[in-house]
């Protein structure tokens, strides 16, 4: 039987993430397992390429 580690049983699936939310300023918070990023305030939810686009734009 092979070995079947899921890396996200042992690891928080949530990053507090270093950017702010488009629509009003809360903090987001990334969805590491699926690339994306919502915020804590207003529950909005993005890509994560969409939130590095729109900060590189800043
Ligand atoms: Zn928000």
């Amino acid at each position: 039987m092979a070995d079947f580690e899921n890396i996200y049983a042992e690891s928080d699936p949530f990053v507090r993430a270093h950017f702010d939310c488009l629509n009003c300023g809360g903090k987001l918070w990334e969805y590491a397992i699926q690339g994306q990023m919502v915020c804590e305030d207003c529950r909005s939810v993005y890509r994560s390429s969409e939130i590095f686009e729109a900060q590189a734009e800043a």
